[in-house]
């Protein structure tokens, strides 16, 4: 059976919102983060090339380009505008909020995507995603980076935030977005100095608020040119390889609610940027290893929620 047989993966909530396949457009800012502290973090990694600044000279016809690229490679006819890059939400609010709305209101966009730190929800950022979608039955999500329910693994990564910033975010977008934002948690696993247990209360913990409707779970990884990679030089630590890693997702999916989206399993930095771990398995190969271990193991999402 296909891993959406055991999971709610992003694809199978799209075909089921909307009867067909729908892809993600990279657009950005153009603001940098205002952060730029995790240890983790190298944006080139995390970014697909080539995404589009609403209303800067130009970008309508690289939208054209983009969706020309989904249609050939995806079989793609609708998309999603995804504000990915860096933190989306930093900036003048205005601006902001007319950048959501140009990329919302294309042709074809059947929804809208802002990632962002939970320190910078503001109920005035939230109202303005809410009023930058057209009328209809318009998908609005906010992705929010929580990493990590434990402050040890916060302070570890430099996030400068602690877990509560991502309750109260939360709390925001639910009671200012009117209940129309649906939060995607963002999550890592894997951390140096977590246990399985620390991985599983991480899921828990970011999935309890009623807002919340997706997660994204990414495995760890050092890209050269980060801090992470100067202190994993200076003293090399563990990380998960990749059979370990597919066996914590499996104690992590068992779990989450049914109902909750996953969006994402592996972090999909270019290879040449990564120095640890050193996986030899591609995407589609981790795909079909979690399918496998699911099926092996009669995990489905949400199995484990009473234990
Ligand atoms: S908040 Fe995001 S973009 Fe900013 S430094 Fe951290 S991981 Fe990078």
């Amino acid at each position: 059976m296909p891993l959406d047989s055991y999971v709610n993966t992003f694809n199978r909530y799209l075909q089921g919102r909307f009867g067909e396949r729908v892809a993600r457009i990279s657009f950005e800012t153009g603001i940098p983060c205002p952060w730029g502290r995790c240890v983790f973090c190298d944006n080139h990694a995390f970014v697909p090339r080539g995404a589009i600044v609403p209303g800067r000279r130009g970008w309508e016809s690289r939208l054209i380009d983009q969706k020309k690229r989904m249609v050939s490679r995806y079989g793609a006819h609708k998309y999603l505008a995804y504000f990915q890059s860096g933190t989306s939400t930093s900036g003048d609010p205005r601006k902001l909020g007319r950048m959501y709305e140009l990329a919302s209101k294309q042709e074809d966009v059947v929804g809208l995507i802002v990632s962002t730190r939970p320190d910078y929800v503001t109920e005035d950022i939230v109202r303005r995603i809410v009023q930058s979608a057209p009328s209809g039955d318009f998908d609005l999500w906010m992705e929010i980076g929580l990493q990590s329910a434990h402050e040890r693994s916060l302070e570890f990564l430099g996030r400068g935030h602690d877990a509560g910033a991502y309750e109260s975010a939360i709390e925001m977008i639910h009671r200012a977005g009117e209940g129309r934002i649906k939060v995607t948690a963002h999550t890592i696993a894997g951390i140096p100095g977590e246990t399985t247990a620390d991985a599983v209360e991480t899921a828990r913990f970011a999935t309890r608020h009623p807002a919340v409707q997706g997660i994204k779970i990414h495995h760890l990884q050092v890209y050269h040119g980060t801090r992470l990679a100067d202190r994993f030089e200076a003293e090399p630590f563990a990380l998960p390889e990749e059979d370990e890693y597919i066996v914590l997702l499996g104690e992590m999916l068992k779990v989450l609610p049914p109902h909750i989206v996953v969006m994402r399993f592996f972090t999909e930095g270019p290879r040449n940027r990564i120095i640890a771990p050193q996986w030899y398995s591609n995407t589609q190969e981790l795909l079909k290893k979690l399918e496998e271990h699911c099926k092996n193991n009669t995990i489905t999402q949400g199995v484990g929620r009473s234990t």
